[in-house]
């Protein structure tokens, strides 16, 4: 069965050369008890472990059933070995948190058995009372006893045993030794021991190593039938076996990594949130405007001073015409005067009681006239707004020759219902009432002064058109609108004009003005959580590999036991990437439920504050992306961290202490 030709292992410790096996070749039989014996470092792990597959380095051949085993490689090796070889060690190497039953359903889907003969094997080897017990409960009789049906249980063609009977009593010995007695019958048994009354008990071949040599060779019949190599059988996945107790485990680097998992993909959707309602909210921030449709244009008079040398701008009211005629590219144009002159004297009662903060304007929507706008509506309860205006002036047009004392008093009071929230940002607290309705009491309110004497009715609407442009009643300016709300244009227009050299008319807006900075505000916020998000991307992946890391390095031994039980990789790897999946999806549900809440709460606060809507807002398109990129991507460094594992050496992870 084995066949051992020029054996020669050494061991590099500071550069010395230290021969542990020098030169030994060895035939051994099918079946049969085969003892290898001599004193503490003498080589017989080291040889044990160069016939187990586990060591590579050694000069020479080593053959099992005629193969060559340097010269199987990879899957191959490491199937012929899970099918050919059984290994039972001095301490029993089982996975103590997992039950007796376990430990076995474990081995059958490693190597293929059926798992029926579980309790055929429990009952025959006395650990059927056991069964469900977890194996750190066992005595070391018991554990032996289980380790030797783990290994045993494919019917391998060989079995290793390292000082099997090391850490037993007496009695626990002699049963084991019975039972490995009665499997060489049938079996290749290879025992490494030190007690002579077990050589004595159990009759078998015996092999001596001294200084690197046999020293000894007795019984060593050989009788080479070279046995087929045993049906390769189907491997099964068995890292479910594993969840609940590896989850138990490492309870505490699991729960930091959900958690900080947790707040890492909070974050990621937040501040995804942020950025897409935010750019998304972008045109609908202009067009929500009341008055983001309606501009004011001033007309500029240039004096030239000093021969030219310097000149001096007299704002002016453009006449109508000229606006319309300037601004004819524009389609479906509205111009209005502006008439805040008549609306400086005013009174705000908000609940009957005078609040003098409040700016007054106009807003131009000709629908809606029933309602008032106001961006300040947080700070108080209003039931009732009422605004009046006691307006009193002596109207003098020169070019008239008219001098006249003229008073009107305008009231309104709006009612909770018909109070509209306004976006609020920079502007001062302001309310913004129809002009329409104000024009048509102007136009319907006589200024008796003047009417008097021209014995004709004069409205003080009539006094705006009166006036010469630029008296104190224009206002230097006129409004305009454009039906459409069209923010490009609007900004190309502005632009224009305003940046042309010597311009004949200016045109601003406050509203451009508000929104403009708001934006770039909100956009600096953006670009300081993109950065945010990516300092908390890199460091949750760096915290995740670091604790995966750490719960490798901790189950270092278990990882060599399944690798020496002839484990797929893909198993073992399933093990730990089944447990990141549990993680990533217990995170992922509770950050979306979180940023669901979150979410509804922080747009109903910016809506309060700044009268937005929707501010945080993710598409499905994204949230796919995001829920499919963080997945992708904690794998991935799970798989990465796990092809590290491959370094893991068996050999130190199992040697015996
Ligand atoms: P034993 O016969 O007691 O099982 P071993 O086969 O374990 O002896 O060890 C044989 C010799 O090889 C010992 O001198 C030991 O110190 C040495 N040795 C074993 N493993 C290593 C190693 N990984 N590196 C260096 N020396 C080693
Ligand atoms: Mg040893």
């Amino acid at each position: 069965m084995i066949k051992i030709v020029n054996l020669k292992k050494s061991y590099f410790v500071n550069k010395k050369e230290n021969v542990v096996l020098n030169n030994i070749s060895l035939n051994l039989n099918d079946v049969g008890l085969v003892y290898i014996l001599g004193a503490s470092g003498s080589g017989k792990s080291t040889l044990l472990n160069i016939l187990e597959g586990i060591d590579n380095k050694f000069e020479g051949e080593v053959y099992i059933d005629s193969k060559n085993i340097k010269k199987i490689k990879g899957n191959n090796k490491r199937k012929f070995f899970k099918n050919n070889v059984g290994i039972i060690s001095q301490s029993s190497n089982l996975f103590e948190y997992l039950t007796v039953y376990q430990n076995l359903l474990l081995t059958c889907l490693i190597k293929g058995v059926n798992k029926s003969v579980i309790d055929e094997y429990l009952i025959k080897y006395k650990l059927d009372y056991v069964k469900n017990n977890k194996v750190s409960l066992l005595s070391g009789g018991e554990k032996q006893r289980l380790s030797l049906i783990r290994a045993i249980i494919n019917k391998p063609k060989i079995i290793f045993s390292d000082e099997p009977t090391g850490a037993l009593d007496k009695e626990n010995a002699s049963l084991l030794m019975e039972e490995l007695y009665e499997i060489s019958k049938s079996t290749l048994v290879i025992v490494v021991t030190h007690s002579l009354s077990i050589v004595n008990t159990f009759k078998g071949s015996v092999i001596k190593l001294c200084n690197g040599n046999i020293s000894f060779k007795e019984n060593l019949t050989i009788n080479n039938n070279y046995k087929i190599i045993k049906k390769e059988e189907k491997e099964e996945d068995y890292s479910n076996l594993f969840i609940k107790e590896s989850f138990k485990r490492n309870k505490s680097k699991n729960i930091i990594t959900t958690i900080s998992l947790f707040i890492g993909l909070l974050l990621i959707f937040l501040c995804f949130g942020l950025n897409e309602g935010f750019n998304s909210n972008f045109d609908n921030l202009y067009l929500n405007n009341i008055n983001s449709n309606v501009l004011k244009i001033y007309k500029n008079d240039y004096e030239d001073i000093n021969n030219g040398k310097l000149n001096v701008v007299k704002k002016t009211r453009p006449s109508i015409d000229n606006v319309n005629t300037f601004l004819s590219s524009f389609s479906n144009l509205n111009t209005y005067y502006n008439l805040d002159f008549y609306i400086q004297n005013k009174e705000i009662k908000i609940n009957n009681v005078e609040s003098k903060e409040y700016n007054l304007k106009f807003y131009f929507l000709d629908s809606n006239e029933n309602n008032l706008y106001i961006n300040d509506i947080n700070k108080v309860n209003i039931e009732s707004l009422s605004i009046s205006i006691n307006k009193s002036f002596t109207f003098y047009e020169p070019n008239l020759n008219i001098k006249s004392d003229e008073f009107f008093t305008f009231e309104c009071t709006y009612y909770k219902f018909n109070i509209i929230k306004e976006f609020k940002y920079l502007n001062e607290p302001t309310i913004y009432f129809p002009y329409f309705y104000f024009l048509n009491y102007l136009e319907n309110t006589l200024a008796k002064g003047i009417s008097e004497k021209i014995s004709k009715p004069v409205s003080f609407l009539d006094l705006v058109y009166l006036c010469s442009v630029d008296s104190e009643i224009s206002s230097y300016s006129l409004y305009f609108s454009i039906d459409k709300k069209d923010i490009k244009s609007i900004r190309v227009l502005m632009n224009k004009i305003n940046e042309s050299n010597k311009p004949l008319y200016k045109i601003d807006s406050e509203y451009y003005f508000v929104v403009d900075s708001f934006i770039a505000l909100m956009q600096a916020l953006v670009l300081g959580i993109k950065m945010f998000m990516i300092v908390v991307v890199l460091c949750n992946l760096f915290l995740i590999c670091f604790l995966t890391f750490s719960k490798l390095k901790k189950d270092k031994k278990e990882i060599a036991i399944l690798r020496i039980l002839g484990s797929n990789e893909e198993y073992i790897n399933n093990i730990y990437i089944n447990e990141g999946v549990i993680i990533y999806i217990i995170s992922l549900s509770l950050s979306l439920l979180f940023y669901f809440l979150l979410r509804g709460l922080i747009n109903k606060k910016l809506y309060d504050f700044f009268v937005i809507f929707n501010l945080i807002d993710i598409s499905n398109n994204n949230f796919l992306l995001i829920i499919s990129l963080s997945f992708v991507l904690i794998i991935l460094s799970y798989i990465c961290l796990l092809s590290f594992s491959k370094k893991f050496n068996i050999k130190e992870e199992l040697k015996e202490e």
